[in-house]
Protein backbone atom coordinates (compact mmCIF):
# COMPACT_ATOMS: atom_id res chain seq x y z
CA UNK A 1 0.00 0.00 0.00
CA UNK A 2 1.38 3.43 -0.84
CA UNK A 3 2.23 5.79 2.11
CA UNK A 4 -0.68 7.84 3.32
CA UNK A 5 1.02 10.97 2.75
CA UNK A 6 1.64 10.02 -1.16
CA UNK A 7 -1.86 9.53 -1.43
CA UNK A 8 -2.93 12.47 0.17
CA UNK A 9 -0.50 14.89 -1.65
CA UNK A 10 -1.54 13.00 -4.66
CA UNK A 11 -4.92 13.49 -4.43
CA UNK A 12 -4.43 17.41 -3.05
CA UNK A 13 -2.68 18.07 -6.60
CA UNK A 14 -5.91 16.07 -8.32
CA UNK A 15 -8.08 18.72 -6.53
CA UNK A 16 -6.21 21.67 -7.06
CA UNK A 17 -5.98 21.14 -11.00
CA UNK A 18 -9.82 20.19 -10.78
CA UNK A 19 -10.55 23.25 -9.26
CA UNK A 20 -8.09 25.65 -11.52
CA UNK A 21 -10.26 24.33 -14.01
CA UNK A 22 -13.37 25.03 -12.56
CA UNK A 23 -12.16 28.62 -11.60
CA UNK A 24 -11.30 29.04 -15.76
CA UNK A 25 -14.67 27.62 -16.45
CA UNK A 26 -16.15 29.71 -14.21
CA UNK A 27 -14.22 32.72 -15.50
CA UNK A 28 -15.33 32.07 -18.66
CA UNK A 29 -19.02 31.82 -18.10
CA UNK A 30 -18.71 35.14 -16.53
CA UNK A 31 -17.25 36.49 -19.45
CA UNK A 32 -19.61 35.30 -21.88
CA UNK A 33 -22.54 36.52 -19.71
CA UNK A 34 -21.00 39.90 -19.30
CA UNK A 35 -20.52 39.45 -23.25
CA UNK A 36 -23.92 39.03 -24.29
CA UNK A 37 -26.78 41.55 -23.28
CA UNK A 38 -27.53 39.14 -20.09
CA UNK A 39 -29.30 41.99 -18.79
CA UNK A 40 -32.98 40.34 -20.10
CA UNK A 41 -33.98 38.50 -17.02
CA UNK A 42 -36.58 36.64 -19.93
CA UNK A 43 -33.57 35.79 -22.08
CA UNK A 44 -33.14 32.10 -22.16
CA UNK A 45 -29.46 32.22 -22.67
CA UNK A 46 -29.43 34.12 -19.52
CA UNK A 47 -30.84 31.10 -17.85
CA UNK A 48 -28.51 28.97 -18.92
CA UNK A 49 -25.33 30.97 -18.09
CA UNK A 50 -27.05 31.37 -14.31
CA UNK A 51 -27.34 27.67 -14.50
CA UNK A 52 -23.98 26.65 -15.50
CA UNK A 53 -22.54 28.95 -12.81
CA UNK A 54 -24.12 28.11 -9.94
CA UNK A 55 -23.42 24.21 -11.31
CA UNK A 56 -19.66 25.47 -11.49
CA UNK A 57 -19.95 26.61 -8.32
CA UNK A 58 -21.27 23.93 -6.61
CA UNK A 59 -18.27 21.64 -7.97
CA UNK A 60 -15.79 24.14 -6.99
CA UNK A 61 -17.14 24.65 -3.41
CA UNK A 62 -17.33 20.61 -3.53
CA UNK A 63 -13.90 20.57 -4.51
CA UNK A 64 -12.32 23.36 -1.88
CA UNK A 65 -14.72 21.45 0.88
CA UNK A 66 -12.13 18.00 -0.14
CA UNK A 67 -9.44 20.22 -0.51
CA UNK A 68 -9.64 21.36 3.27
CA UNK A 69 -10.59 17.69 4.40
CA UNK A 70 -7.26 16.48 2.62
CA UNK A 71 -5.78 19.20 4.63
CA UNK A 72 -6.98 17.97 7.70
CA UNK A 73 -5.77 14.94 7.06
CA UNK A 74 -1.82 15.88 6.25
CA UNK A 75 -2.07 17.67 9.45
CA UNK A 76 -3.48 14.62 11.87
CA UNK A 77 -0.41 12.57 9.77
CA UNK A 78 1.50 15.48 11.24
CA UNK A 79 0.41 15.17 14.69
CA UNK A 80 0.60 11.35 14.91
CA UNK A 81 -3.44 10.69 14.50
CA UNK A 82 -4.07 10.02 11.31
CA UNK A 83 -5.71 6.69 11.12
CA UNK A 84 -7.43 6.74 14.24
CA UNK A 85 -10.97 7.42 14.71
CA UNK A 86 -12.40 10.09 15.88
CA UNK A 87 -15.36 8.54 17.89
CA UNK A 88 -14.03 5.17 19.18
CA UNK A 89 -10.64 5.81 19.45
CA UNK A 90 -9.91 2.21 17.45
CA UNK A 91 -7.54 2.43 14.28
CA UNK A 92 -9.34 3.13 10.91
CA UNK A 93 -9.24 0.15 8.88
CA UNK A 94 -6.75 -0.11 5.62
CA UNK A 95 -9.49 -0.54 3.87
CA UNK A 96 -11.57 1.66 4.66
CA UNK A 97 -8.65 4.38 4.51
CA UNK A 98 -7.34 3.33 1.47
CA UNK A 99 -11.28 4.10 -0.26
CA UNK A 100 -11.82 6.81 1.90
CA UNK A 101 -7.67 8.36 2.40
CA UNK A 102 -9.43 11.23 4.29
CA UNK A 103 -11.74 9.53 6.79
CA UNK A 104 -11.63 10.91 10.23
CA UNK A 105 -13.90 8.22 11.64
CA UNK A 106 -14.56 4.35 11.07
CA UNK A 107 -16.84 2.52 9.57
CA UNK A 108 -19.12 1.80 12.62
CA UNK A 109 -18.75 5.51 13.82
CA UNK A 110 -19.20 7.04 10.41
CA UNK A 111 -22.24 5.73 9.84
CA UNK A 112 -23.95 6.25 13.50
CA UNK A 113 -23.53 9.66 12.63
ZN1 LIG B 1 -14.92 4.55 15.56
Amino acid sequence: MAQPREVLERERQETLRRLATLTDDFAEVVAASRDSNADDEHDPEGATIAFERSQLDALANQARDHLSEIDAAIARLDDGTYGVCEGCGQPISDARLKARPVARACITCASVS
